[in-house]
Order: C-alpha cells, then sequence, then structure tokens
C-alpha cells in the first residue's frame, strides 16, 4: 500500500513519519505525475490559501480533484478546508469535494491553539489528544457526511464522507496513530474491493 502527501506547504513530514511508523509506504506529493499509483493521500495542516494557490500553480487542482474522487483522502486542518464544498467564500482556490460547511479560523485571535481530550467513537473508548492550531469547524453536514467528533460546545471537527475523512486539529503532532490506522484501514478496503 502507498500513501501520499500533499508536500506543498505546511506540516506533510510529520503525517509521512507517522505512515512509516505504521510500516506504509509514505510519498511526497509535488506534481500530478506524484499521484500515480498512489492508494490514498493526505492533505496537511498548514495555510489552505498557500496551498491552494501552490497547487493552481503547479496545476494539481484537476489532478487532485480526480485522484480523490477515485481513493480516499484525508483532508486535516488547512486540508479539510482544502477538501470541502463550501467554505463560505470563493476568494481561494478548494477542491469543493466533501458536502460540508467550514469555517476558517473559526476560534479567533485570542485563542490560537488549544489542546483537548476529544472524543471519537469509531476509534474506541480512549478520547484523542487533539491539537488544534488556528483550527476550522465544521458548521453544516449534508448528504453522507457523517459527524466523528465535536468539542464539548457541540462544534463539529471530524467528518467522514465515503472515503474522504476531514478532521480540524493535527493527529500527525501527538504519538496516538489511531487516526492514521483509521485512514489507513479506508485505504485499504477500497484497495481490496478493487480487485
Ligand atoms: N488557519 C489555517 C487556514 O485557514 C489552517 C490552520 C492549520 O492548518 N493548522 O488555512
Amino acid at each position: 500500500m502507498k500513501i501520499g502527501v500533499l508536500a506543498l506547504q505546511g506540516a506533510f513530514i510529520e503525517h509521512i513519519k507517522t505512515l512509516r511508523t505504521l510500516g506504509i509506504e509514505a510519498l511526497e506529493v509535488r506534481l500530478p505525475d506524484d499521484l500515480e499509483g498512489l492508494d490514498g493521500l493526505i492533505i496537511p495542516g498548514g495555510e489552505s490559501t498557500t496551498i491552494g494557490k501552490l497547487a493552481v500553480e503547479y496545476g494539481l487542482i484537476e489532478p487532485l480533484r480526480r485522484f480523490a474522487q477515485a481513493k480516499p483522502t484525508w483532508g486535516t486542518c488547512a486540508g479539510m478546508i482544502f477538501l470541502a464544498k463550501d467554505i463560505g467564500h470563493d476568494r481561494q482556490p478548494i477542491l469543493g469535494l466533501m458536502d460540508i460547511t467550514v469555517s476558517r479560523n473559526a476560534f479567533g485571535r485570542q485563542i490560537d491553539s488549544f489542546e483537548v481530550d476529544l472524543p471519537i467513537p469509531v476509534l474506541g473508548d480512549e478520547p484523542f489528544h487533539a491539537v488544534f492550531i488556528r483550527a476550522p469547524v465544521v458548521t453544516a453536514v449534508r448528504g453522507s457526511a457523517q459527524v466523528l467528533a465535536r468539542l464539548e460546545d457541540g462544534r463539529i471537527v471530524a467528518v467522514q464522507e465515503g472515503r474522504w475523512l476531514a478532521t480540524a486539529f493535527h493527529p500527525e503532532l501527538t504519538a496516538d496513530s489511531r487516526l492514521h490506522r483509521f485512514f489507513v484501514h479506508l485505504v485499504a478496503q477500497q484497495a481490496g474491493k478493487k480487485g
């Protein structure tokens, strides 16, 4: 199994390291050709405006859309913004795939970053120690998109829609690899279906 990590900007190295500790072949994706032969893709946190701008510059928008329509794709933080169908405006390029509305920098300037023990039922009883950095939240979930996690105040911070996964926080910055294993499982399932 080969999983790519979009490596235009942001926390891609940490995702690669986590995947490799799980024994997965992890590759950096910078150009359309790099998507060839991958079974899944992670879009990391960083700055979604920069990631979008570079993706346009490198001719990656359409290839990424085509890839994600066929293979499991997981966006964390900026990656979640990049995957969403609706971010409330059209001033930055996005892939526009997941049937969710995302609000950027939803916690405001006062709370730049914070960490919480987040219940994520699909991962088991033990809460997930989640690191939020200038994080977005999901303000609406439509169609077959399912909520995987909410903060105590009810705000949605993790969603799955079929083969797509989106998390508002940074699971690659903690030692807990359960979300990466959850994604690897999605990729394995999908690869298995094909053949
Ligand atoms: N605030 C960033 C954005 O809007 C996301 C932050 C992150 O990925 N940690 O793209």
